[in-house]
């Protein structure tokens, strides 16, 4: 039996033809060297008109580009965190950003989140954790794992508590702004007011929205000192992201993503993912309203697992059921694990087929061993 891949963030999606043609291009054209290390200016022009069009008024100046958004995001930390800063963000979260802080001497400050507030940072909550030692708040809106999408009311509490109670910055991670569900909006924090803009790096890229994952061209947008430091860390690292990639994502941002991207098919994807997880036993969640992913979140004592042993269920659960899940406390806590929906409809159904029959036998084998099953 084959094993079917739902661990993965991988969106099915072909990278455009505009993406092929304009890299080709490139190479015919002999655009093959090195490019200075905040992207070359097609591309910085492209990605701030684009970001206008979502309210946020960054010059290209203000924009650099590097191998994908992840790296953006080293950059960005590497600029405004020195030993001992503590970076902020809420469980759970994606996995890539706790080892990019303590990389860089800095501490990971994870805030609770639960289904009731739909896995979502408050103002409230933010502003008692807020302290001299905070240099960053880390916010990704629509989120992965948990597909929770900010409404524009509670990033304004979010940048109350920023603005009047810190002086950090905020590192918004938007890669999941085209995956937004139900008629929803993704909202932007820097865009609600020179002020919290003035705070805030907006990090986006063509991987997720394009389906152009290999090519690896992701960009960082904020206030210029930030920018420009974390240009000359990206310079320090590797120089520049690929000059055919970066010509790439300019034919990508130069049609629009609906042409390739097509958001009613994921939602009924999403769907169908959420109405088979959400009732499963011994699993919390909520319906996405964006990303890719069906959040899980073990409940142990339902579950029948003792403590310190979720890691080893998700694995058992996985193999019995031979389907891969993501999660290795990678989000966080070691509750919490994810599936991508953004797969063949087919594959999908097979999968989640596959882990309800699996959860069922290991949640009952767990109850008995534990002695809370009934024995018929
Ligand atoms: N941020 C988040 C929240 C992600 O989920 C991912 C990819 N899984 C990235 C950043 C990395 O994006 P890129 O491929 O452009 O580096």
């Amino acid at each position: 039996m084959k094993t079917i891949d739902l661990a993965t963030g991988v969106p099915d999606i072909e990278s455009p033809q505009s993406a092929a043609a304009a890299a080709v291009d490139a190479i015919r054209r002999g655009d093959t060297r090195y490019v200075g290390a905040a992207g070359i200016a097609p591309l910085r022009e492209a990605i701030s008109r684009a970001l206008h069009e979502r309210g946020l008024a960054y010059d290209p100046s203000q924009i650099m580009v590097a191998a994908g958004a992840k790296l953006c995001v080293f950059c960005v930390l590497s600029a405004l965190v020195k030993p001992g800063s503590n970076v902020v963000v809420p469980v759970p979260h994606y996995g890539g950003y706790r080892g990019q802080v303590e990389r860089l001497g800095g501490r990971l400050v994870g805030l609770t989140t639960t289904r009731e507030t739909g896995y979502k940072l408050t103002g409230a909550q933010l502003r008692d954790a807020l302290d001299g030692d905070t240099s960053v708040v880390l916010l990704n809106s629509p989120a992965n794992p948990s597909g929770a999408v900010y409404t524009a009311e509670e990033l304004a509490a979010l940048a109350d508590a920023v603005v009047n109670h810190s002086s950090a910055i905020v590192l918004s991670d938007e890669i999941y702004s085209r995956f937004v569900y139900d008629g929803r909006a993704a909202h932007s924090i820097g865009s609600l007011g020179p002020e919290i803009l003035a705070r805030t790096v907006t990090i986006d890229g063509v991987s997720k929205a394009y389906g152009m994952t290999g090519w690896r061209v992701g960009y960082a947008a904020g206030p210029k000192a930030v920018i420009d430091e974390a240009r000359r860390v990206h310079a320090s690292l590797c120089n520049c992201a690929s000059s055919i990639s970066q010509w790439a994502a300019v034919g990508a941002l130069s049609g629009t993503p609906q042409d390739h991207h097509d958001v009613r098919r994921h939602q009924e994807l999403r769907d169908l993912a959420h109405a088979v997880v959400g009732r499963w036993r011994g699993i919390r969640t909520v319906k996405p309203s964006g990303a890719i992913y069906q959040l899980i979140e073990l409940v142990p004592e339902e579950l029948g697992i003792a403590q310190g042993e979720e890691l080893s269920f998700f694995e058992a659960w996985a193999c019995r059921a031979r389907v891969s899940i993501a999660h290795n406390g990678r989000f966080g806590e070691p509750v919490f694990g994810r599936l991508t929906f953004s797969i063949p409809r087919p594959e999908l159904q097979e999968g989640l087929g596959r882990l309800s029959v699996a959860l069922e036998e290991l949640a009952d084998t767990n109850q008995l061993s534990s002695g809370k099953g009934t024995t018929q």
